[in-house]
């Protein structure tokens, strides 16, 4: 897709629900100056060019004495409109047929079919989102928990760009007094005070180093958090993770038309999306005892963020069980011990085992998984993450966001040392580039293809 052609005011179509669903409706929508006109010309109602907007209209779709289908229009005069241009949803009935006849009758009066995400685009080049606010579109609808809607929600109103903008304006009204201070480079005046700058400079680390450290429990939130079932073969770490996956589905499957595919390896406790490491694996690996097998397992286990550790009391001695367990503090990585079959001690068996602080669980038979998962929650403290507070969750922000440490680094360095001010204003340059490429104040076509053409035609 070439960015270049489309400020052009042509005028695009796209359906923007999704194809092929069993919902009952479909919503195509229309962008561009044209957008009325041309759907006015398909439209048996009244005359669309003449309504106010933010209207809905009922009439029908025809082409010739042909009807098409009974629809509703709604009509958002730009700028007042998601892309700013003039823009019309037709709600037709959610039929195939019907979509595709109407799309084409649209093209044949004009308009052309659109390409992935230039509803979105066009909203940022029209100015109604920055460039963040953009990509926090395509998070939003992805978005499958509570905690990862929150945080696209933040981001799309504004609150991430908003804190970067300001600091942005500081740093280009700094750049703006060396710079002058270049044009006077013979009578050796300095403009910007060097101590304030430093200050500025200090003040916008700290706020960009919080935003790159909140990128790790973004991610989490936004991807889900890591965790690994670990254990000796047949200590019951597939039954378990059956047990847990389970109970999500039949939740699920209860909603009507929510029955997703996706759902394998992942649960969602409160909000909080838990997503298990190489399960597959786990439900292969029954060499994990033999020593390639152990290191397998621990190379796995360093990718999570909690690892709930099985033990079978009908299979390990306490003393077994101890020495394992020293084994996965070794690895830093906070832990949750289980015994397992529970059903099969007997109370004085269990009392043995209290030493070791263990939650008692049969996956077999369901008991205890409730109190496990209230004890993930526990141990990854996300109840204590404010969603709230400005968050990192894109690859893109935290690369631009390290780039722009390492700038401010430099011009630190140059307030130190002895560096002319003509290095040093290439440097707050740099920084302020880098910061401008989160806010999309800084674009390249490249960049744009690359972001919107992962999002979906329609959007
Ligand atoms: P894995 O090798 O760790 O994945 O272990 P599996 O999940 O395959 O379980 C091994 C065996 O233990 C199977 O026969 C399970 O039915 C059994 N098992 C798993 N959990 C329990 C439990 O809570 N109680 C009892 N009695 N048996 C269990």
């Amino acid at each position: 897709m070439s960015t270049a052609g489309l400020i052009s005011q042509d005028t695009i179509v796209a359906l923007a629900t999704s194809s092929g669903s069993n919902g009952a409706i479909a919503v195509i929508r229309v962008s561009g100056s044209e957008a009325i006109r041309i759907t006015n010309a398909i439209f048996k109602g009244k005359d669309l060019t003449q309504q106010p907007s933010h209207t809905i209209h009922f009439g029908t779709i025809r082409e010739g004495e042909d009807i098409i289908d009974e629809v509703l229009v709604s009509l958002f005069i730009g700028p007042n409109s998601y892309t700013k241009e003039n823009s019309v949803e037709i709600s037709t009935h959610n039929s195939t047929y019907i979509i595709e006849r109407v799309v084409s009758l649209l093209i044949k009066k004009g308009a052309r079919a659109a390409k992935a995400g230039e509803f979105t685009l066009r909203a940022f080049l029209n100015g109604g989102l920055d460039l963040s606010q953009a990509e926090a579109v395509a998070d939003l609808i992805a978005s499958n928990s509570a905690a990862s809607h929150q945080i696209a929600m933040q981001q799309m109103r504004g609150g991430f760009s908003n804190q970067l903008k300001k600091l942005r304006e500081d740093l280009v009204h700094f750049a703006s007094l060396i710079e002058l201070e270049l044009d006077f480079s013979e009578e050796d005046v300095e403009f910007a005070n060097r101590d304030q700058l430093k200050n500025l400079i200090q003040q916008i680390y700290t706020v960009i180093n919080k935003l790159v450290s909140s990128f790790e429990q973004g991610n989490v939130l936004k991807n889900g958090v890591p965790i690994v079932i670990a254990g000796k073969p047949n200590v019951g770490k597939s039954t378990l993770l059956n047990a847990l996956l389970n109970e999500e589905r039949a939740i699920v499957s209860e909603i009507a038309g929510t029955t997703r595919d996706t759902i394998e390896d992942e649960i969602n406790i409160h909000g909080v999306t838990f997503r298990f490491i190489d399960t597959a694996g786990i439900r292969e690996t029954t060499d994990i005892i033999e020593a390639k097998g152990v290191e397998r397992t621990r190379e796995k286990m360093k990718q999570a963020r909690l690892i709930v550790y099985l033990f079978d009391p009908t299979q390990d001695q306490i003393t077994n069980v101890w020495i394992q367990i020293e084994e996965v503090k070794s690895l830093g990585i906070p832990f949750i011990t289980i015994i397992n079959k529970a059903d099969l001690l007997s109370e004085p068996q269990k009392v043995e085992f209290n030493i070791l602080n263990p939650l008692f669980i049969s996956a077999k038979e369901q008991q205890g998984i409730e109190k496990l998962k209230d004890e993930l929650l526990n141990q990854v403290n996300l109840a204590n993450i404010n969603t709230d507070d400005v968050m990192v969750t894109n690859i893109r922000h935290v690369e631009a966001l390290q780039k722009t440490q390492q700038s401010l680094e430099k011009v630190l360095y140059g307030i130190e040392n002895p560096v002319t001010s003509d290095f040093l204003a290439m440097d707050i340059r740099q920084a302020l580039h880098h910061l401008g490429e989160i806010t999309g104040a800084v674009t390249t076509d490249d960049l744009l293809d690359n972001i919107f053409s992962k999002f979906c035609i329609g959007k």
